[in-house]
């Protein structure tokens, strides 16, 4: 036991339960850590700078929700993190990646479960040679993403002091694309995917656009701010589903997200904002008060998107002649 790496001996293990089938990975990171392991965000590019298939990349299409990842930052495993979405197209998120903004890549989200100090001879010791990360001189391997010997990480793990249990009858999850939720999966593993997706959504829009409200303008903490889509999720194409950065604004639950999404404000082509349907009683005065506002988030990306919802929105409630 090495309590010196992980807890203390007054302080409880830091433990956590898998199902039985959870799968492991090993992700090798390195100024990016920061970044991306609180962010949740996993992310390869599709091809190389050659068009050529890269196989430590490709190995991210094998993660489904449940499975653990080791997030490795030299010299040591530095987290541990649980994917909570399987891989779906994106774009490199904005923090931790520096690919340019276009790079057609893969994304899986995942929640951060414990930030330990695992040290490099313990893996090297618990791993198994010419495996997952390990050549067969048993030293890392050059690359991102490896898969990981289940039997051999969870030794690793213990010898490091983790508990680690497995919750009898939970499936490894296999049924919840990253933005394909919608159809009602009961899947505990749903749930985690709609969060931290919010969460990255959420995260991308406050970078790009900063803390105001994109529809009155207003400045909230971002715990009052949500990622709304422009154009609905389940409307978009595929194409447009990964144009996150644009498809998506900042909203405040303040009325806006809400006035939006039903309808009752729509965005004009020149970005001022213009009612929708009829807003019944006190409705109608929180709509005049936001008319005439300019949209922040309106501009030539994302203005197919507001079309879309002015025309859905108008189309169905305009007077008949
Ligand atoms: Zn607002």
């Amino acid at each position: 036991m090495n309590e010196d790496m992980t807890s203390t001996p007054q302080d409880p293990p830091l433990g956590f339960s898998i199902s039985p089938n959870a799968c492991f990975w090993w992700a090798t990171q390195t100024g990016n850590y920061p970044d991306a392991y609180p962010e949740g965000t996993l992310w390869a590019p599709l091809r190389g700078r050659t068009g050529q298939r890269v196989d430590h990349w490709e190995t991210l299409n094998g993660v489904r929700p449940g499975d653990v990842v080791l997030h490795y930052v030299a010299p040591e495993i530095r987290g541990i993190s649980q994917a909570a979405t399987v891989p779906a197209p994106a774009y490199p998120p904005l923090r931790g990646y520096q690919e340019p903004a276009d790079t057609d890549g893969v994304l899986v989200l995942t929640e951060p479960l414990s930030e330990v100090r695992i040290p490099w001879n313990l893996v090297a010791d618990a791993l198994p040679r010419a495996s997952g990360p390990l050549t067969v001189d048993k030293e890392l391997r050059r690359g991102f993403f490896f898969g990981v010997d289940r039997d051999a990480a969870l030794s690793l793990l213990q010898r490091a002091g983790l508990a680690i249990t497995e919750h009898p009858g939970g499936a490894r999850g296999s049924v919840v694309p990253s933005g394909q939720y919608l159809g009602g999966h009961s899947d505990r593993w749903a749930l985690g995917a709609v969060r931290t997706e919010q969460q990255y959504l959420r995260n991308q829009q406050l970078q790009l656009r900063g803390s105001s409200c994109s529809l009155c303008g207003q400045s909230f903490p971002d715990e009052l701010l949500v990622a709304a889509h422009i154009k609905p999720r389940s409307e978009c194409s595929e194409e447009e589903r990964i144009d996150t950065r644009n498809v998506c604004m900042v909203a405040c639950l303040f009325g806006c997200d809400a006035l939006f999404e039903r309808g009752y404000l729509v965005v004009g082509d020149e970005g001022t904002i213009e009612s929708g349907k009829p807003a019944p009683g006190q409705v109608g005065g929180r709509v005049r008060e936001l008319l005439g506002r300019i949209r922040l988030a309106h501009d030539e990306r994302s203005r197919d998107y507001f079309v879309w919802h002015r025309e859905h929105h108008q189309d169905r409630f305009a007077p008949q002649s």
